[in-house]
């Protein structure tokens, strides 16, 4: 039986000066500025987890034969703490985070990090960072659990031997400060994010690397996000940039809320299945299915569909407003935002910051 795995904590803290941070919190945007200190813990095949630490926020110094700057050995996540009327601060679901980091260290022949060392490393960070944690609105502190590869070695034949996990916050603004706005996507059928068999149900560095290009030429086509299809029909719908998809066939109480099955090739999210409980509690038939661009045109252009929606952690739900391809576009209502799409963000959200009562028990 392996010893636990404690923090051992800086006797060094390097807290940021308190204007600096007023200032970042006031417009901190996303991904631009970091919290005082960061959380580590390393593996070896010999040792297990250990050396686990919360230490101020540093760089990470790479020997250049390090694997993962060679064959991308790299996992990450991506959650929030939210700020609570009371006062105290709550994440949401962070269990589910860390069984999926689990799923995606097992694709990528990485080791397992035990729920307990993630939760742990959370709550080291979020409780030593806490002033980090925007107030305002739908802000929050982003967490961004990640793990490489660290042996020095170009052996290509078998997996690394030694990894680093780490921890890093970064406070985030509203994402939509100036109110919800639809998004146009574009139907990528050059490029594809994911095939059977392969990476696409983890959250693996190279899925992303992999996706810049087509999200390139969706921005060429003059839209914000790409949506990827079915890597052998280029047919069925998979998800949105870094969000999953959601279709809205009928309205009103005769409503049924539609996203395409886990096909092994999509990122499983939470928010995905935060919201199929959500909708099947608000009584709407709800479906996982496949669902192809031709149904969703054709019945975009009859009326059936009658909203679509993107759901992630980052932006929470995002309208989808109009959809391109190459052959032509299409409007998805009056392509503004639909009534169960603001319905469920707004219960979503409202858990998430304790304003609505949380009854399957998601925040801590
Ligand atoms: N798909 C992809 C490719 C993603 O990167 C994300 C963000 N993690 C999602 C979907 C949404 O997942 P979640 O709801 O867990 O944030």
């Amino acid at each position: 039986m392996s010893q636990p795995v404690v923090f051992t904590r800086t006797e060094t803290p390097r807290p940021a000066s308190a204007e600096h941070r007023s200032k970042v919190l006031a417009d901190p945007g996303f991904g631009n500025y970091f919290t005082d200190h960061m959380v580590t813990a390393r593996w070896s095949t010999e040792q297990g987890w250990h050396d686990a630490r919360l230490e101020p926020y540093h760089p990470v110094e790479l020997d250049p034969a390090t694997t993962v700057l060679h064959y991308g050995q790299a996992i990450f996540e991506g959650l929030k703490a939210y700020h609570q009327p009371d006062g105290s601060i709550a994440s949401f679901r962070p269990w589910a985070n860390a069984a999926r980091f689990q799923d995606s260290a097992r694709r990528l022949a990485m080791p397992e990090l035990p729920e307990e060392i993630f939760l742990d490393s959370l709550r080291e960070l979020v409780s030593v960072d806490n002033q980090w944690v925007p107030t305002e609105g739908e802000s929050s502190l982003y967490l961004r659990p990640f793990m490489i590869s660290t042996e020095r070695t170009l052996g290509v034949n078998r997996p690394a031997s030694s990894y680093l996990y780490t921890l890093i916050a970064s406070p985030a603004g509203s994402y939509f400060a100036s109110g919800v706005k639809p998004v146009t996507v574009w139907l990528s059928r050059e490029y594809v994010r994911a095939s059977p068999g392969g990476t696409g149900a983890a959250k693996f560095a190279g899925n992303y690397a992999a996706s810049f290009v087509a999200q390139a030429q969706a921005a060429e086509q003059g839209c914000d996000q790409v949506v990827w299809l079915d890597a052998v029909e280029r047919r069925a719908v998979e998800e949105m940039g870094g969000m999953n998809l959601f279709f809205v066939l009928g309205s009103g109480a005769e409503a049924r809320l539609v996203t395409p099955e886990l096909t092994g090739s999509l990122l499983p999210g939470i928010t995905r299945s935060s919201l199929l409980r959500m909708g099947e509690r608000l009584g709407l038939e709800v479906e996982e299915r496949r669902i192809t661009t031709d149904e969703w045109e054709q019945k975009a252009l009859s009326g059936e569909i009658t909203e679509v929606f993107a759901c992630g952690t980052a932006a929470v739900i995002t309208p989808v407003g109009k959809v391109r391809h190459s052959g032509g576009e299409f409007t998805i209502g009056d392509g503004g935002p639909g009534e169960l799409t603001m319905k469920l963000r707004e219960q979503l959200t409202g858990i998430q910051y304790g304003e609505l009562p949380d009854p399957e028990g998601w925040m801590t």
